[in-house]
Order: structure tokens, then C-alpha cells, then sequence
């Protein structure tokens, strides 16, 4: 029911032909946003108290699984307010800020984004530099950062900051609910190989000045909720990225089925054949691990393994879908005029953000207590 109904809105509110304009002129979706907002899917994860449905992982997943399909986009954008953003403010906001917030990102008047990398610090989050000093009942924030997704478009920011430097690394770190117009916050767009309509941007603190009820959290303790919300962002991005894999799978099929090559559809060939089927098998297999962590995390575990694991697997093959649709369509993949070279850029991020996929080897490797 969410996917059909999902696909149903997102034909009418971000049309196929409308996407390509934007990728080209690097547009926000507000319209498909206003419309996951209206028909009530940005609160589909949030609890019900706060106005949300209280949804499953699963719930969720045929979510995200269904905007990855659709669109990346248009995933990147709902995952960053609700999920990479949103999360820190449903968990670990104050009473007062979460009944302030919240109802506001469950009906898409405000849009949020995550501010934790910095110019020297992108894997080792430990390392984040940007400031925040105690002043009275305010806090001084000073700082960089660098690779957010959609800050441009942010009402809110949701800023990782060191308020403690003589703490260990793990420990000192504070986040911040900023106002993305407060003074002292500049935002300047990046130019980015994919994702266009959700780019990312530079974010430069000067003397911003935040209430101390607008953290997020205990002072110095941000490490392990940042983990908690991490560990959500890598099934958002698992479940986009296997939705994603099916979506060109069924466009290389379709195209070799239609393009002739010594008198038969190159579809008849058996070596092109092969390639469909390893991007079906590859589709398939992301879309299990996917649903299977999700499971695990309805059955309540952390499934810290799995959840890295499946953000690997649907990642990379995402990118060699992507990679092997290319091929198949032969100089049409290499072209703009078709989508294939979109979805070959878009997909290429996978592997590197919300923790690079060397990154959850590591994970994986401490888990396996090596
Ligand atoms: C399109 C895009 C959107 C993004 N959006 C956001 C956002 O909204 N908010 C935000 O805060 N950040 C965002 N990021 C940043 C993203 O989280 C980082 O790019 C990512 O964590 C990698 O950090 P880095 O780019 O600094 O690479 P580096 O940390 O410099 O790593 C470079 C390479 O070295 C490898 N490497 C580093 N350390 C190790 C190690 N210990 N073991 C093995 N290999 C290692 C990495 O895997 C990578 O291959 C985004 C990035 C991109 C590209």
C-alpha cells in the first residue's frame, strides 16, 4: 500500500521529464516534498506522541525503498530533514523544542539539515573541530563545515560541535539545533558530481549565538546518540540505494529489449543476457539485506553488523548496476540524453557518505573482534 500509493503521488507531484530540468538546474523538489508532507509520510517513523504514526522499520523501509526507486532525489530529501537531521531533535530534543519542531517537519514547513563534516574531519567524526563556547545561558558557536546535504534549502541545522577540547575524543562533543538564518551562519552551495537537486553546500559558523535549550542532548555526551542516529541514516541509505538498483535494472532491460543490433534485439544476446541478470541478482540481493535488517531491528536488536553490511552491499551494487546498465546501453548510457548517465552519477555517492564503506569494514572487522 505505501509504495503504490507513494508512486501514485510522486507521477503526479514530480513528473519523470520535470526531474531531468531540475538535475540540470540543481532545484530543490519542493513540490513532491509538500506532497510526502500532505499525505503524512514525513511522521511515518516518528513516535505518536509527538504526531507521528509510530511506523515500523519495515514501514519505513518500503518508504525510502519506494523514493530510491522513484527517485534519489527525492530520498535524499525526505532522509535528510526527517532522518539525518529530525532524528536528533524527535530523540534527543527538549520537551519544549520537540513540540515546537516536530509538528513542523511532520507537515513540511521546515526542512533540516546535518552539519557534522568538516574540512579535516569526514570519516574520523571524532576529530570535529567547530566550537562551541559557554556563555551565560547561550553557547558560542564558531566553526566549518563542509559536504552538508541540502543547508540551501535547511530551516534548521542540526550542528555536531566540541564544547569540551580538553575531553577525550569520543567525549566532548554537543549538538546544537541552529537557525539556519540566525546571524553568523553563512551557507555557500557546492557543485557535486550527482544528487544535484539535493547538493551539498559549505556552512561557515561566526559567533552564532544559541540558546543552551536548543541542544540536542546532554553538553559532551553526543557521541553515542550520534552513533543511535547514524545507525538509522545507513538503513535509510541501504534501502534508497536497493531501490534504486532495481529502478535501472528495469531501464537496461528495457532499452536492450528495444535496441536493435544485427537485425535482433541486443536482449537476444546471451553475453547481454548475463549482464541483466547480474544486475537483477544484484538488485534482489541488496533489497534482502535490506528488509532482513530491518526485521532484525523490529525484533529490537542493534544489529550494528547487519546494518553495516547492508549499507555495503546495496551501495557498491548500486554503483555496478549503474555501472553495468551503462554498458549495456552502449554510447546511449555514456549520453545525457538519457537517464542512465544520471543514474550513474547519482548512484556514486553510496559508497562514500554516511560513513564510507571502508568505514563500515571497520565497523564490521570490530564487531567480528578483529
Ligand atoms: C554528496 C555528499 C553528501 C554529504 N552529506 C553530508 C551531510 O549532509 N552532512 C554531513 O555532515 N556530511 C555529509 N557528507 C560527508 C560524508 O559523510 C563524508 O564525505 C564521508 O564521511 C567521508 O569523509 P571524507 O569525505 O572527509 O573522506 P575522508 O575521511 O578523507 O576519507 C577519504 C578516503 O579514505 C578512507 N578512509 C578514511 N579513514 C579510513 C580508515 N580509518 N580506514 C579505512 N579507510 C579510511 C575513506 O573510506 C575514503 O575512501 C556528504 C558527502 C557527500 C559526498
Amino acid at each position: 500500500m505505501v509504495r503504490a500509493s507513494v508512486l501514485d503521488l510522486l507521477e503526479k507531484s514530480l513528473p519523470w521529464p520535470l526531474i531531468r530540468e531540475m538535475d540540470e538546474e540543481r532545484a530543490f523538489p519542493h513540490a513532491a516534498y509538500d506532497a510526502l508532507a500532505k499525505a503524512g509520510f514525513m511522521g511515518l517513523f516518528y513516535p505518536e506522541e509527538y504526531g507521528g504514526t509510530g511506523g515500523s522499520h519495515k514501514d519505513f523501509t518500503a518508504l525510502v525503498e519506494t523514493l530510491g526507486y522513484y527517485y534519489t532525489g527525492i530520498a535524499q530529501a525526505y532522509m535528510t530533514t526527517v532522518i539525518y537531521a529530525g532524528m536528533h531533535v524527535v530523540k534527543f530534543g527538549r520537551p519544549e523544542v520537540k513540540a515546537e519542531i516536530v509538528p513542523k517537519i511532520i507537515s513540511g514547513e521546515i526542512k533540516l539539515a546535518l552539519a557534522m563534516s568538516e574540512p579535516g574531519t569526514g570519516s574520523d567524526v571524532a576529530g570535529i573541530k567547530t566550537r562551541a563556547v559557554r556563555d551565560g545561558d547561550d553557547y558560542v558557536l564558531n566553526g566549518q563545515k563542509v559536504w552538508i546535504t541540502c543547508a540551501h534549502v535547511a530551516d534548521y541545522l542540526v550542528v555536531v560541535c566540541k564544547t569540551d577540547i580538553a575531553a577525550e575524543r569520543h567525549r566532548g562533543l554537543s549538538i546544537f539545533l541552529v537557525d539556519a538564518k540566525a546571524p553568523g551562519v553563512t551557507i555557500r552551495p557546492l557543485n557535486m558530481l550527482g544528487r544535484r537537486t539535493t547538493h551539498a553546500n559549505e556552512v561557515f559558523l561566526e559567533n552564532v549565538r544559541i540558546s543552551k535549550r536548543h541542544m540536542l542532548g546532554e553538553e559532551n555526551a553526543a557521541w553515542k546518540n550520534l552513533m543511535h542516529c547514524l545507525g538509522v541514516e545507513r538503513l535509510c541509505l541501504a534501502a534508497i540505494s536497493a531501490g534504486h538498483c532495481a529502478k535501472i535494472t528495469e531501464y537496461a532491460a528495457d532499452y536492450a529489449q528495444q535496441r536493435i543490433q544485427f537485425g535482433q534485439p541486443i536482449s537476444d544476446f546471451q553475453v547481454i543476457q548475463h549482464k541483466l541478470v547480474d544486475m537483477a541478482i544484484m538488485s534482489e540481493s541488496a533489497r534482502q539485506s535490506v528488509w532482513r535488517v530491518a526485521e532484525l531491528l523490529d525484533g529490537g536488536q542493534n544489529a550494528v553488523r547487519e546494518l553495516s553490511m547492508a549499507k555495503i552491499i546495496c551501495t557498491d551494487n548500486n554503483f555496478r548496476c549503474a555501472d553495468i546498465g551503462l554498458q549495456v546501453m552502449g554510447g546511449a548510457g555514456y549520453s545525457a540524453e538519457y537517464d542512465m548517465a544520471m543514474f550513474f552519477r547519482d548512484s556514486r555517492v553510496g559508497p562514500i557518505g554516511g560513513g564510507s564503506n571502508e568505514i563500515q569494514r571497520n565497523v564490521i572487522a570490530k564487531q567480528m573482534g578483529l
